[in-house]
């Protein structure tokens, strides 16, 4: 039977990651994946199609409303949403198969088909054909991702009420997509068909998009949202979605209790996403579950039984790549015998709609439940010479510090490209800065990260220079 030190099981940015650093670090490594392409949620259906498809609709959504501002006259631009969506799926082929390039790089075994644990130390590999392999293996680390979740009352059928996977293949754009939930997935798809013609509303249970965000992040992304047409019914409990032929009625309750509903032709439901542990015979190696179904572990990511541990979406924590993937190198390192750290609070959060919004540390909102005391500074994208240039003008950079010391807190940005600046967040709060030595930093001119020099300056003393 082949034997190996590590065994993961998932090939998603958690498992994929966690079994190169194994490889590197001299561990004899397998990767076990379900589906004949590697990468997991992120690369197929996730983080990578999402982006390929706003970046092509942002390109057309220019081309339409924003040339000319620029000088640059074209005809009436028409989207294929045909060659939108295979240029998509050439983006996921070449991604996914780097990885391929990865696993063979670092001499990793890889396995196609479901793992499923016979004991804590072996697991049998169940392939397509119905045949099996059974491997045993020292350790192993659960990286199984997760899957879209739903509203018990709700039929996907994956044609007309679909979850984020068939919305990454639609054949078709919408005439009216009704998105269920207003997190991130909601509104990055809602905003690649609103680019290219749907009419779209969000149906939000909370009275709040992007939840778990800043507030002011909040406020302002649906206020630049709203100016791009899209509608919002807030504070709104949906209680049926019913098909009929092409179209979807949703039903739901408002603020008062009063009945609503809002009729379209696709319903995309992206109410969040659940742990995946289906398949995994995990009462058979005796691991146990949270009370939310994920995979219970320590603060070393070990589950209950000691050489087996579990990273990414199936374990507690937010469900994002980088998570994933700063959790894989972890458990890795750990095995190794080394003392790997990870700052959970350092784990920025994205939401690539136009403009991108991006936050890391605490939200003001948490700030205020835990009774620290701290300051803000602010300051509006609008004031800066970049944004004029590039007609970026949305947004602003909100800086929170604590109040005696000045320690940077959080810092939370809507506006262009955000996605890349907050980068800049993330290592000054991971160095402890203080508001000031950002303030005190030279920021290219002219640059978007400039207003985050001017929303230091304007925590430290009010003192920013262009607002
Ligand atoms: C539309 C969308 C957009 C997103 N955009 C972003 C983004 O921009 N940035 C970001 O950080 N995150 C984003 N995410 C979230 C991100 O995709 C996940 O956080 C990430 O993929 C989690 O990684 P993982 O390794 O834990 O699991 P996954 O990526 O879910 O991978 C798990 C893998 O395990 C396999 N598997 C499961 N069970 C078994 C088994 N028994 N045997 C073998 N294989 C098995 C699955 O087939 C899958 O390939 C997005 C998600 C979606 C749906």
């Amino acid at each position: 039977m082949n034997q190996f030190d590590v065994t993961v099981i998932g090939s998603g940015p958690g498992g994929y990651v966690a079994a190169i650093r194994c490889a590197q670090l001299g561990f004899k490594t397998a990767i076990i994946e379900k589906y004949p392409t590697l990468g997991g949620t992120c690369l197929n259906v996730g983080c990578i199609p999402s982006k390929a498809l706003l970046d092509s609709s942002e390109h057309f959504e220019n081309a339409k409303h924003n040339f000319a501002n620029h000088g640059i006259i074209i005809n009436e631009p028409k989207a294929d949403i045909k060659r939108i969506i295979e240029r998509k799926n050439e983006v996921v082929e070449q991604t996914t198969k780097g990885i391929n390039f990865l696993m063979d790089k670092n001499k990793i075994t890889v396995f196609e088909g479901v793992g499923n644990f016979e004991s804590a130390n072996k697991i049998n590999i169940t392939k397509k054909d119905g045949s099996s392999e059974a491997i045993e293996s020292k350790y192993t680390i659960i990286a199984t991702g997760s899957k879209p979740s739903s509203l018990p009352f709700i039929n996907i059928d994956k044609e007309r009420i679909i979850t984020s996977t068939e919305a990454l293949n639609l054949k078709e754009i919408p005439k009216h997509l009704i998105v269920i939930g207003g997190g991130v997935i909601g509104l990055e798809l809602g905003s690649v068909y609103k680019r290219l013609g749907a009419e779209v509303t969000v149906v939000e249970y909370l009275d709040r998009i992007i939840p778990g965000m800043d507030g002011s992040l909040s406020k302002e992304l649906q206020k630049v949202l709203k100016k791009q047409g899209i509608k919002f019914m807030l504070s709104t409990a949906v209680s049926a979605v019913e098909r009929n032929g092409d179209s979807v009625k949703v039903t739901a309750k408002d603020k008062k209790g009063q009945e609503v509903s809002v009729e379209g032709d696709y319903c995309l439901v992206s109410v969040g996403r659940r742990p995946y542990t289906d398949g995994l015979g995990l009462e058979k190696a005796g691991v146990e579950l949270d009370e939310r179904g994920r995979v219970k572990v320590n603060d070393h990511l070990q589950t209950n039984v000691s050489n087996i541990y579990a990273i990414g979406d199936v374990v507690k924590g937010v469900m994002l790549a980088h998570k994933a993937e700063e959790e894989g190198v972890f458990v890795a390192e750990l095995l190794a015998g080394q003392k790997p750290h990870i700052n959970y609070n350092l784990i920025p959060g994205v939401v690539y709609t136009w403009p991108e919004v991006a936050g890391v540390g605490k939200t003001e909102e948490q700030l205020k439940a835990e009774g620290i005391a701290y300051k803000v500074g602010n300051f509006p994208m609008r004031a800066l010479g970049r944004s004029r240039a590039s007609g970026d003008t949305d947004g602003l950079v909100k800086i929170i510090a604590d109040e005696k010391t000045d320690e940077i807190l959080g810092i939370h940005i809507i506006g262009a490209r955000a996605a890349d600046m907050i980068a800049e967040a993330v290592v000054a709060m991971e160095y402890r800065a203080s508001a000031e030595d950002i303030a005190r930093i030279s920021h290219a001119h002219p640059t978007f990260t400039e207003a985050i020099k001017e929303a230091a300056l304007d925590a430290t003393g009010k003192r920013a220079i262009h607002s």
